[in-house]
């Protein structure tokens, strides 16, 4: 099923239809097993994360299998679909979770929690493992919160540890072979390297305190020995609604072996695999061909630290300048700035530029392995400003281990100095304040976590110190987010019983702030026999721990040895040279640091500059925008538009300065959810292209129900689509219930008698987030008629773009309450332009 015309009730219908290129549907009958990949947040977020469209082509690259996606559903939508009691359904076929074989979760971070039960329930699946029968699907996790899965486990049918895309269709496969018969499959899963599977180990506790499990077992993580050898998509799955990136994303390297003793991503991606800087251009050319992005993002735990970056960006910025494509290093470390890394930053991003001093003293960074000097912290800030960046961002953690006072007053002295550097009157410094969450599988996994006093106690020293320095902004991360996070990242399974009982009391989207419910969750904590203190308290570094089941390769004394050398503020430096400290990792065989396929500088070449006729000619694009396509909002339509016919290769002309725009416009917004079959758009270009070869090649990169129907190079004298003028005619469908109500009025020929008879006919626009308008219809509406059972509106369009809503018209003739919707379909059939 697909949920239609109801999505217009909730905010961003977007979200839960169709709207993006790359989306495989695969015939369900013929599929051997079906796999429905979830994103525990909301479908902005879930596509810009690298890992799920990996996992997405990998399975439905394989004969026989099939993989759908599901995104966790905004509040609004939770209610409409609890309201009308339908399920929650993967994008691709429209089917409920609990008719697939196998639901995967990828489990980003532990806030994501009560998300997965809000999923699972929408979806028709028992939330318990326990409670799940024959006939319901397998339940597998996976991602970094699965390094400890046992706060989740009781969700669980199986977590798999490590680089999922190594073992996934291993695990599908195994689970086809099997049979339908759960336990036959659960024993297939559990036959498989990287898979944990908690119902068959039982954890014990003495005196309140984890104590191991029943039987002792070691699940060992899987890992991709070699990024070369894993291509992703070749056709990306491209969003056709605004999400967090709009750009191509390309991993260029996995892993950091810099040693950072608080993050844990450095420990759990050991050791560094570098794609070769050939296959890096390789899959920016081919991503950038299928997609119409003009952005890409370089993606790495540390892109600076990437072997011949500077000769990688020269080489991209060398052959893709000229189509206006941007590279965005999204990650950089201040000691991986030099000179000539920041000249070519500079030539393809001029957004902020963020440091991560983490700590505000050299002895603190020496805690934490975070080996860089104030002298490069401070040389860098001043490169950044000289290069001309305005802004500045710089990340702290607070409640570090060993942090004393005198290491928060050198934060505030290291940003003092650091805005000091910022030329005279203008720059930006923000600064960022997150809390310190000790994680499994690092050095700092036995530490104690500062509590909510603590942490809010040191918020409010920086708020007194910083928040009225001139051009410094003070940012701070909530406490009881962080508390939370703390919580579950070192738990163990009694923690599923807060988590289920939050979900229970109506905890959802627990990252975000504003969503927190955090009195709901004191009382899941304490009905579940937990207490923050004793939650974030230290562990017994010769005690068990819950992630005992899980070997992510370190060898055992190794995060010790780390953890002593911490306490001594002693380096120990990365291994990516060769320099190995014996972590266990690698095997230096199959697993190994991989580095060093780096290009060359390419010979100096002048970047191109497109020649551009003056004044360029402009071309009439005549589209259509019916179906799912009706749900984009009209900047999205724009961008769905430029990105199609970059992709087909049209040459577009863009505004000049910082941020280049293409000389695109379209006519009047449609409302969000109205179709139609007459809209228009304009387009300056360098050089008139094949006109019915870039329709053909631009119609296959827009989503459903967005269409190109003509294109024609406009007579240079014709008028632009801004202002008004224009006259558009719309057939409306009225709803059952306006049917009623104008039945009750007399019929809908009585009511459009009665709308010619009146002067003025008084319309109410509804408009989002601003007040409602109050307009006389009969000054715009130049013919009204039923044609069987829809009506038809003609409407004048004033200069100022203003005119009546064909739905607000025929709320109005039905006298319908607020409310209630008067349209089953809108669409404009005819425009003048
Ligand atoms: S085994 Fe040695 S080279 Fe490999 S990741 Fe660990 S420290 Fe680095």
């Amino acid at each position: 099923m697909r949920y239609g015309r109801a999505l217009l009730e909730v905010e961003k219908p977007g979200r839960y239809e169709g709207l993006e290129a790359g989306a495989v549907v695969k015939d369900w009958g013929a599929a051997r097993c079906r796999v429905a990949l979830c994103f525990p947040d909301v479908y902005e977020i879930g596509m810009s994360h690298l890992g799920l469209p990996i996992l997405y082509a990998a399975v439905n690259g394989r004969d026989g299998l099939l993989a759908e996606r599901a995104y966790a559903p905004w509040h609004d939508m939770e209610a409409l679909l609890r309201a009308r009691g339908w399920p929650l359904v993967t994008r691709e076929s429209g089917r409920a979770l609990r008719e697939f074989d196998l639901v995967g979760f990828t489990l980003p971070y532990e806030l994501v929690a009560t998300n997965v039960l809000a999923m699972l329930d929408l979806g028709g699946v028992p939330l318990l493992a326990a409670d799940r029968g024959q006939g319901d699907p397998l339940v597998l996790g996976g991602g970094p919160v699965a390094a400890n899965p046992e706060p989740l486990a009781d969700f669980f049918d199986a977590l798999f540890i490590g680089e999922a895309e190594e073992g996934l269709v291993e695990a599908v496969e195994a689970v086809a072979a099997a049979g339908p018969g759960r336990a036959d499959r659960l024993d297939a899963l559990a036959g498989i390297d990287g898979v944990y599977v908690p119902s068959r180990v039982r954890p014990r506790y003495r005196g309140g305190r984890f104590d191991g499990f029943d039987p002792a077992i070691r699940v060992r993580r899987r890992l991709v020995p070699d990024l070369d050898g894993a291509r992703p998509p070749a056709r990306p799955l491209v969003p056709f609604i605004s999400t967090v990136h709009e750009r191509l994303a390309v991993e260029i390297a996995r892993g950091c072996t810099r040693g950072c003793r608080f993050c844990q991503a450095g420990y759990l991606y050991r050791p560094v695999r570098e794609r070769a800087g050939r296959a890096v251009c390789d899959l920016v050319r081919d991503g950038l061909g299928a997609t119409g992005f003009d952005e890409v993002g370089l993606l790495s735990l540390s892109t600076g630290d990437y072997t011949g970056i500077g000769p990688l960006l020269v080489s991209l910025m060398d052959e893709h300048a000229g189509d206006r494509v941007s590279v965005s290093l999204p990650s950089l470390r201040v000691d991986s700035l030099e000179p000539r890394l920041l000249e070519e930053v500079r030539r393809v991003r001029r957004t902020g530029f963020t440091v991560a001093p983490e700590a505000g003293t050299a002895r603190l960074r020496a805690v934490i392995n975070k080996n860089v000097s104030e002298e490069e912290i401070l040389g860098a800030a001043r490169r950044i400003f000289d290069a001309g960046w305005k802004a500045v961002k710089l990340y702290f953690m607070v409640g570090l281990p060993y942090e004393t006072q005198d290491d928060r007053q050198g934060i505030v002295d290291l940003v003092r100095r650091v805005a000091a550097e910022m030329p005279a009157g203008r720059g930006r410094v923000t600064v960022s304040l997150s809390n310190f969450v000790p994680k499994a599988h690092t050095p700092f996994q036995w530490v104690r976590q500062i509590g909510l006093d603590e942490i809010r106690e040191i918020q409010g020293f920086f708020r007194e110190r910083l928040q009225r320095v001139k051009r410094v902004e003070l940012k701070w991360h909530d406490a009881r987010l962080s508390a939370l996070e703390g919580v579950i990242a070192r738990g163990d399974r009694r923690v599923g019983a807060a988590v289920l009982a939050a979900y229970r009391l109506g905890c959802r989207m627990d990252s975000w702030t504003s969503e927190l419910r955090w009195d709901a969750w004191q009382e899941a904590l304490a009905g579940a026999g937990l207490d923050l203190a004793g939650a974030l308290a230290a562990r017994d570094p010769d005690g068990p721990l819950p992630w005992d089941g899980v070997d992510v390769g370190l060898d055992p004394g190794f995060l010790r040895r780390e953890w002593e050398r911490a306490g001594a503020g002693a380096a120990t430096a990365d291994c990516r040279d060769g320099n190995c400290h014996g972590c266990g990792l690698c095997d230096f065989d199959r697993v190994r640091p991989r580095t060093g396929q780096p290009l060359a500088y390419p010979p100096p070449s002048p970047p191109p500059v497109p020649d551009e006729p003056d004044p360029p000619p402009r071309l009439r694009l005549r589209f259509s925008k019916v179906g799912p396509a009706s749900l984009l909002a009209h900047l999205e339509t724009v961008a769905a538009l430029h990105r199609a016919l970059r992709a087909a290769g049209v040459p577009i002309v863009y505004s000049r300065g910082f941020h280049p725009q293409p000389r695109m416009t379209l006519g009047p917004a449609l409302p969000l959810g109205t179709e139609s079959l007459a809209e228009v758009g304009d387009v300056k270009v360098r050089e008139v292209p094949p006109l019915a070869e870039i329709q053909r090649r631009a119609n296959q990169h827009l989503p459903e129900g967005l269409r190109i129907e003509a294109v024609w190079v406009l007579p240079p004298d014709t008028k632009g689509l801004t202002g008004g003028g224009t006259r558009e005619e719309y057939r409306v469908t009225p709803t059952p219930e306006a049917d009623r109500a104008a039945a009750g009025a007399g019929g809908w020929d009585a009511r459009v008698a009665s709308f010619w008879a009146a002067a003025p006919f008084q319309v109410v626009k509804r408009r989002k987030h601003k007040k409602d308008r109050v307009l006389d219809a009969r000054e715009f509406v130049e013919g009204l008629w039923r044609d069987g059972a829809d009506l038809v509106v003609r409407v004048r369009r004033r200069d100022d773009g203003t005119t009546v809503g064909p739905e607000d018209l025929v709320h109005a003739l039905a006298g319908l309450p607020d409310g209630v919707r008067a349209a089953a379909r809108v669409v404009k059939e005819r425009s003048d332009r």
